[in-house]
């Protein structure tokens, strides 16, 4: 396991600093938020650190969210209040990124909760299909030969 210095994340991971833990494999580990959202509120982080999604292996990335959905499950069996729940990662520091260890929160929600993680999408007025055929032409040709393509 690679941490790196003065990464709160990575300490977590190597039993220095505290979490209370949930799961852990060869790939991840899944730890209490301190600052929930609501209680419940989980991160399932890589055990090797890497500050943004794309520095994460695609295997491991894989192995978040395939963790992050049994942790979904978990909640709403688990007794907490858990009518839904946000998957939600945010890349970067534009996106809300605060801790630079890539990490998935796995958020129970339910209804008439105060927070909102609604998007603000004004439906009133739907983009234009020539923008939009832009918008994906510029997608398309960024994505590497590898088709869904970026480091695996
Ligand atoms: P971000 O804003 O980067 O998406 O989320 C960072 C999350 O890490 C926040 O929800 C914050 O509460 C949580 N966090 C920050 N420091 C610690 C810590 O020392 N321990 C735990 N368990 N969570 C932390
Ligand atoms: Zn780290």
């Amino acid at each position: 396991m690679s941490g790196s210095p003065e990464c709160i994340f990575c300490e977590i991971v190597s039993g220095q600093s505290e979490a209370s833990i949930v799961f852990r494999d060869e790939l991840v580990t899944v730890f209490m938020d301190i600052h929930p959202v609501n209680p419940g509120h989980l991160l399932v982080v890589p055990n090797q650190h890497a500050s943004g999604i794309d520095d994460v292996p695609e295997a491991v990335c894989a192995r978040m969210f395939i963790i992050g959905r049994r942790m979904a499950r978990a909640l709403r069996r688990s007794g907490l209040r858990c009518e839904g729940v946000n998957l939600y990662l945010a890349d970067g520091e534009a996106a809300g990124q605060d801790v630079f260890h890539s990490h998935l929160h796995v958020i129970p929600r339910f209804r008439g909760n105060p927070g909102s993680f609604h998007l603000k999408v004004d439906f009133s007025a739907a983009a234009s299909r020539e923008d939009l055929d832009v918008q994906a032409e510029a997608i398309r040709s960024s994505l590497d030969s590898a088709g869904a393509g970026s480091r695996v």
